[in-house]
């Protein structure tokens, strides 16, 4: 229901739960958070409210990263369960990805991938995704890439926003029928489903167009459409009062 991703020299999880937090008005039944740290990716995830997951975050901290991405989640395919909220990972546990909307020919894409010994841990429309960029990755290495070719063998609507421990400097996010904004800040860069979860950071915003692909690095942002082909990038500054 709600997404967020940051990359840049603040701590990743502080702008992340900070993002969510912005966001809660939208209503949601789980929330998470992944980091890349330490040459890895570490994920928490929790059924309920953002309080639950920032408990679990206390109990059991995650390594500070300049790298993540977060999910409040309001469920369609699966119960609202720890192991169905996002992110979701692949079995290599290198990649995580979090997801807005639905993933219509998810069952296809499941059996497929359980054909090929990949084991789901969730109920989730949103899994496959994990799973399919793991795969496409091994082969082309670029995470822009196999978002890319990921994005279109799916059917539905989706906002999909992911990182892979291998690209330890870079978010990837990717939509369609569903929204995504960018946010350009000095030497750092947000996406999200809401300018309302960055807008305390920066006021330089991209709107994602359909079928758009959008590589995050601290340095700026390239966008590209499914096809790879560079799109026309849509900025615009926000002046309303976020702060409301
Ligand atoms: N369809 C996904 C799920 O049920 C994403 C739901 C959402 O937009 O939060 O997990």
């Amino acid at each position: 229901c709600g997404i967020v991703g940051y990359v840049g020299p603040q701590s990743a999880l502080e702008v992340v739960m900070a993002g969510l937090k912005r966001l809660e008005y939208r209503g949601y039944d789980s929330a998470g958070v992944a980091v890349l740290a330490d040459g890895g990716l570490a994920a928490a995830k929790r059924a309920g409210k953002l309080v639950n997951l920032e408990k679990e975050l206390t109990e059991r901290p995650l390594p500070t990263g300049s790298n993540g991405i977060g999910h409040t989640r309001w469920a369609t395919h699966g119960a609202p369960t720890d192991d169905n909220a996002h992110p979701h990972l692949d079995n290599a546990g290198r990649v995580a990805v979090v997801h807005n909307g639905i993933i219509e020919n998810f069952a296809a894409l499941r059996a497929e991938l359980t054909e090929r010994g990949h084991e789901l841990a969730s109920e989730t429309d949103t899994e496959v995704v994990s799973h399919l960029l793991a795969e496409e990755y091994s082969s082309c290495a670029d995470l822009a890439e196999a978002m890319r070719l990921v994005c279109r063998r799916l059917e539905g609507a989706f906002t999909l926003v992911a990182v892979h421990a291998d690209e330890p400097d870079v978010v990837v996010g990717a939509r369609r029928n569903s929204p995504l904004v960018v946010g350009v800040g000095e030497g750092e860069a947000f996406l999200a489903s809401d300018v309302a979860a960055f807008i305390a950071h920066t006021r330089d915003a991209i709107e994602l167009g359909q079928d758009q692909v959008v590589e995050l690095r601290r340095d700026g942002v390239t966008v590209t459409g499914f096809d790879g082909r560079p799109a026309d990038v849509r900025s615009y500054h926000v002046d309303w009062d976020a702060s409301a």
